[in-house]
């Protein structure tokens, strides 16, 4: 498969690393490609981890989404709008667009607040915004390691998806599994409307980061038989 990876951060780095590793053809998504190379002043810029990429290419959010058939939106939740409309509306026509953003507001420090919440998503902002494309949310609730190396926490523990499109939830599911998620952990939520709920965790979420003092842990929904 060809993926487009929007986000240079720490989430878009880890999930094209892992598509990488899978073999799959992985461009990386920035909005200025000049710029972001050139930032070399730390261990943990995007040219350091670049270099040791070399199959990992980078190009801007339209030219990254051009030739992919599934992109991911791994953009900060309060610019995804905008990095997305960047890319622009025909690169992502038709095509599956996971979504593992949350929109997160840190401008007041920490607790960050959630801006929409309540009676939207960003999830569903994206697909409004892009009714083209087969928007499927997931991945959100948990730290990055995780997505992709679920066995990080032992034990069982889920990942929530949720979209319009079955066949795009689908193919969402097929990409959790190749990342080592058993199916019983899968949780369709429902529509793109569910995205309110996975995103309204993230309060939850940060709070216990708080408390258990690092990311690798996940929650686990028990039921009775
Ligand atoms: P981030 O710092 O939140 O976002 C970095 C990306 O956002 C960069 O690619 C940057 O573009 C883009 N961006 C920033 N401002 C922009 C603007 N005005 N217009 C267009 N694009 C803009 O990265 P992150 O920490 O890796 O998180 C990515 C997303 O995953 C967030 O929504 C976060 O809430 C979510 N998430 C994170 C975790 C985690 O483990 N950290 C877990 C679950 C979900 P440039 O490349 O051009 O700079």
């Amino acid at each position: 498969m060809n993926y487009a990876v929007f986000g240079t951060g720490v989430v878009g780095r880890t999930l094209a690393a892992k598509l990488a590793t899978q073999g799959h053809k992985v461009t990386i998504g920035t909005r200025d490609v000049e710029r972001t190379l050139a930032q070399t002043d730390s261990e943990e810029s995007f040219a350091a981890w670049s270099a040791a990429q070399p199959d990992i290419a980078l190009a801007t959010f339209a030219d990254a989404a051009a030739t992919a058939d599934t992109v991911v939106n791994a953009t900060a939740g309060t610019s995804s709008l905008a990095a997305l409309r960047a890319a622009g509306a025909e690169n992502l026509h038709g095509k599956l667009l996971i979504d593992v953003s949350n929109p997160l507001d840190f401008s007041r420090g920490m607790p960050p607040t959630l801006d929409p919440v309540g009676t939207d998503s960003l999830g569903e902002q994206i697909q409004r915004a892009f009714p083209e494309a087969r928007v499927v949310k997931t991945l959100n609730t948990m730290n990055c390691s995780v997505m992709v190396e679920p066995g990080l926490v032992p034990g069982p523990h889920n990942v929530f998806l949720c979209g319009n499109d079955a066949e795009a939830k689908e193919r969402t599911a097929e990409l959790l599994l190749s990342f080592g998620w058993p199916q019983d952990a899968l949780i369709d939520l429902g529509d793109i409307t569910a995205a309110r709920a996975t995103e309204q965790a993230l309060p939850l979420w940060v709070q216990l980061w708080g408390v258990v003092g690092h990311g690798n842990f996940n929650f686990r929904i028990q039921q009775a038989d």
